[in-house]
């Protein structure tokens, strides 16, 4: 059994109350961790530390802030093997790609270290003779970061990398389902020799812990990774102190493949976009829209590959795609599931839970596909955040693009086409905050990445990310 404790104030500390939050193994069904769960002082204690230490760590230069992000993203590489293992221990991910992304995380410290030396200002002129003005940026105070359990390391680097760089002090509230990956995460800030207190982690429930960041007049800036209800309370807590708050919240992907595409590669990253992380990805496909010509065959083709998946304990067997993080995860996939098919969808492949003693007591679920679906089916209207895509042919472009922009969600988009008419119109006409054209990799760390409608604002990613913790200052200037 592993108890690991939260950081603040510099100290590793255990909740005031000596409560404790199990941890799972989603492949088991087991308890193998305990965290501390922190009460109202505990968060009230870490935003204040977080606090003490503003006005220094904010007044360094960013090349002094620099090299605390480079030394802990040098460590979390040397450590990465480690903190894989925890995050396949907690999350299911298979080790590899739980080894892939604490290696992103470590490239996010590095990146935002870089992106810190890169705050610029401006300088304007004035219409006024002997006078100009003068647009700075400077942090905008402590902040703090929420983050869910399906990349619970990349999440957090993101608001931690960008946070840390602006000058910014933080309060990280880490994913109940997932703490000990990022634990361990903070932990390499920690022994980068980060002065102490200006990084916080505090674990526990998000309905004890969020309320208490949010409604804090200290805390002057929420970043929020979730889900799109929770984000709107986020966002109606924030309004009483007037936090500046981004949030990145669910989304419900379309994919459109037109008859012109490579359909190799359209099946392929179908394949994988659709169910990596068992389709636990705020940007992964749920439902993709075929040219009618090529519909048949683009659905015998994306079911073949898919049956090819091989499911397993991401800790021990060689697989694609481990279990899914939580029971409630498997439950939202049957249902969405039931809904289609007791509306006249059929299941092309998977539906249930894989067969065999290695899968009873873990949350396995088979990757599965819906053909003859249509919108008003869950599947192809909501989030099921599972491994599961609906597939229905389109006529036209037009036609086409009302499907995609058919739900309240708006975070991502992924084309295929080989038409550069074609994909600069559906780019122009799909109302998202990113596409990816023929790949499925809409996030890239350099190019700013949020969403649009209920998926959210605000960014994270890029200089957008970094801005998202600085305010701008305009000064003008008389010559004397
Ligand atoms: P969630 O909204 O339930 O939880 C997210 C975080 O908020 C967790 O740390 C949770 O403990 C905390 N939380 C819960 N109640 C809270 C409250 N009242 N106040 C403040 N914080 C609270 O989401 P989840 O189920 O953990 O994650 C899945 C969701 O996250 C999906 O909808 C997914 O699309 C979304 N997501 C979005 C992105 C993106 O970049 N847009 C990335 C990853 C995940």
């Amino acid at each position: 059994m592993i108890h690991e404790r939260m950081l603040i104030g510099g100290k590793w500390v255990r909740s005031k109350n000596g409560d404790v939050m199990e941890v799972v193994n989603p492949a088991a069904g087991e308890v193998f961790a305990e965290v501390p769960l922190a009460g109202k002082s505990d968060v009230e204690d870490a935003i204040n530390a977080a606090d003490s230490v503003f006005s220094s760590w904010s007044r360094m230069t960013p090349f002094e802030r620099g090299k605390y992000l480079r030394k802990a993203s040098e460590l979390v590489l040397k450590r990465s093997e480690d903190i894989a293992r925890l995050l396949t221990m907690e999350q299911g991910k298979p080790l590899a790609e739980a080894e892939g992304e604490v290696i992103k995380g470590a490239n996010i410290l590095r990146y935002y270290a870089e992106e810190g030396e890169r705050i610029y200002g401006r300088i304007i002129a004035n219409e006024e003779p002997g006078t100009g003005s003068m647009v700075i940026y400077q942090p905008i105070g402590v902040a703090a970061a929420i983050s869910p359990w399906n990349y619970p390391i990349e999440l957090l680097a993101w608001k931690v990398g960008a946070a840390l760089a602006a000058g910014c002090t933080l309060v990280a509230k880490l994913p109940s389902e997932t703490p000990l990956s990022p634990l361990a995460f903070i932990k390499c800030l920690a022994d980068a020799g980060l002065p102490d207190c200006v990084l916080n982690a505090v674990t526990g429930p998000g309905a004890v812990i969020g309320p208490v960041l949010i409604g804090s007049p200290v805390v002057k800036k929420i970043a929020f990774t979730g889900s799109t209800e929770v984000g709107r309370e986020v966002l109606k807590g924030s309004a009483e102190t007037l936090k500046k708050v981004s949030l990145e919240l669910g989304g419900s992907l379309p994919m459109i493949v037109c008859k012109d595409c490579n359909l190799d590669a359209a099946v392929s990253g179908a394949v994988r976009r659709s169910f990596r992380n068992m389709g636990q990805i705020c940007i992964a496909v749920n439902r993709i829209y075929v040219d009618f010509e090529i519909y048949e065959e683009f659905v015998e083709r994306f079911a073949k590959a898919t049956e090819k998946l091989v499911i397993g304990n991401g800790l021990t067997d060689k697989c694609d795609l481990g279990p899914m993080c939580t029971p409630a995860g498997v439950e939202k996939t049957i249902s969405h599931i039931q809904d289609a098919v007791e509306k006249g969808a059929k299941v092309v492949c998977g539906g249930k839970r894989p067969e065999g003693a290695k899968f009873e007591k873990g949350y396995f679920f088979e990757p599965t596909i819906l053909r003859d679906v249509n919108h008003n089916m869950l599947v192809m209207r909501e989030e099921t955040f599972g491994p599961l895509a609906g597939v229905m042919p389109f006529g036209t472009l037009d036609e086409a693009v009302e499907l995609a922009n058919d739900t309240r969600y708006g975070l991502a988009a992924i084309v295929f086409t080989q038409d550069i008419s074609t994909a600069k119109r559906l780019c122009r006409d799909i109302a998202a905050g990113n596409i990816a054209v023929n790949n499925v990799d809409a996030g890239v760390i350099n190019a700013p990445y949020g969403g649009w409608k209920d998926s959210g604002f605000g960014f994270e990613h890029g200089p957008e990310g970094l801005y998202e913790y600085l305010h701008a200052k305009h000064i003008r200037i008389r010559y004397l």
